[in-house]
């Protein structure tokens, strides 16, 4: 990469995984950048991440991997489980060949952002501006830069404005307008948290149970001391839970009530969680994420929802193409520099909205019924003979796009 002149300063707004790495290759390459995130310190939480194909390589260009290793969840694989926790199917890593639910390389969204940083810190001085506990509040862009407001009053005017804020992105909604253009609403939400790992979850496996309007698991952590619950809830849209943790924790209190299993341990380990999630489960598309000098990326351009697992994969590849763009192009180049990632986004993002289940349909049952005839695919479709047929499905959904240089 060329480093372009060293007055070029780029804004990107929001430090999740998307923001980091990008970040860190835009100072890597000499670039000055200033980050700015809502909240007021780093956000930890999430589940075990992904990272297979082009996103692994990704990693691996930007000298993550051994960095990322102290970090890697020994997942074994997915084992689905019944009402008093019996296992009636499973998927295995080796099984698989890291193309089934759970990857070669699984690491908690939380602690991957956390190396991130660790990196960020360890880069080149006097480049990187990383602000806590601020926001954009408006945008105003001409032909050789942008015009930026805070909420912390502050004004500055930026090269480019990379928004990474997230699904809900509002530098998006400023610049793109409202987020209804966008989305499109999947059928359910979703929500994670740590728990204690319960005394008989089987070391070391995502287990996973599904009950009418509801699939709910415990997915290892790099702690075994703690786990992760993850919940897919299959309900109509409810605008009023957005911001309403008493109303979201009440949904789930009634959605998982009487489930068995660990229903009752999750619940109770819900109502103390620091790290509770909740978002409803939406695909995010917006066919051009570049606006003149502005550009999206990560969640706030594309989404599949968590049910795609593939939201980290496709902000660290949109990371390395932007920051790859932009820095080897000078100055006057960068609207062209947003638009070269534009393209070269785009197939990841397509295929980072493909649902690996298949959706909430799918994955959630919607009555006893269904949950029964459900059970007894799966039985049917993990069992040794069939292992092979479910396998080249998975590598079929996961075709490895080439890496551009
Ligand atoms: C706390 C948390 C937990 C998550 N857990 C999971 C999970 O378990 N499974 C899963 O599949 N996905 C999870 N996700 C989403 C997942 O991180 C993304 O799909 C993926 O990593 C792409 O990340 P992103 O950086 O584009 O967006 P995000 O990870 O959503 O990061 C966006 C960042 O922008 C910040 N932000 C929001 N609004 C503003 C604003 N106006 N100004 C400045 N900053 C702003 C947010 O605080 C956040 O730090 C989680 C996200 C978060 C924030």
């Amino acid at each position: 990469m060329n480093a372009t002149a060293p007055t070029t300063h780029i804004l990107v707004s929001g430090a999740g995984i998307a923001g980091l790495a990008l970040a860190l290759q835009l100072v890597r390459a000499g670039i000055r950048t200033t980050v700015v995130e809502r909240a007021d310190g780093p956000r930890p939480g999430g589940q075990a991440v992904d990272l297979r194909g082009a996103s692994r390589e990704v990693a691996e260009r930007m000298g993550l991997l051994e960095k990322i290793e102290p970090y890697r969840v020994d997942e074994k694989g997915l084992a689905y489980v019944d009402a008093r926790g019996r296992v009636f199917g499973r998927m295995s890593m080796e099984d698989f060949d890291g193309k089934g639910a759970v990857a070669e390389i699984e690491i908690a969204r939380g602690d991957l952002s956390e190396v991130l940083r660790r990196e960020l810190a360890a880069g080149p001085s006097g480049l990187l501006d990383l602000r806590y506990g601020d926001r954009i509040t408006s945008v105003m862009q001409d032909a050789s830069g942008v015009d930026v407001a805070f909420a912390s009053a502050a004004t500055a005017r930026y090269d480019i404005v990379v928004a990474t804020d997230g699904v809900h992105s509002s530098t998006r909604r400023l610049v793109f307008g409202p987020e209804e253009q966008f989305r499109t609403y999947l059928g359910g939400y979703a929500a994670f948290f740590t728990l204690p790992t319960p005394a008989d979850v089987e070391e070391g496996w995502f287990s996973m149970r599904f009950t009418p309007g509801a699939t709910f698991g415990i997915r290892p952590d790099l702690d075994p001391r703690t786990s992760k619950a993850m919940l897919t809830l299959r309900v109509d849209r409810d605008p009023s839970l957005r911001g309403d943790l008493d109303a979201q924790k009440s949904l789930i209190r009634r959605m998982l009530a009487g489930a068995g299993w660990h229903a009752e341990t999750i619940l109770a380990a819900m109502e103390t969680a620091d790290d509770f999630y909740f978002d409803e489960l939406m695909r995010l598309e917006v066919p051009n994420p570049v606006r003149g000098r502005v550009a999206l990326l990560g969640d706030a351009a594309s989404s599949g929802s968590p049910m795609s697992g593939m939201g980290t994969a496709t902000a660290l590849i949109g990371a390395y193409l932007l920051a790859a763009r932009i820095a080897d192009g000078d100055r006057d180049a960068l609207p062209d520099a947003l638009a070269r990632y534009a393209e070269q986004i785009r197939p990841f993002a397509a295929q980072g909205m493909t649902l690996m289940g298949g959706g909430v349909e799918r994955m959630v049952p919607a009555s006893r019924l269904q949950a029964a005839i459900m059970r007894a695919t799966m039985g049917v479709m993990l069992s040794r003979p069939f292992r092979p047929i479910v396998r080249r499905m998975f590598a079929a959904s996961q075709q490895d796009l080439p890496l551009p240089e």
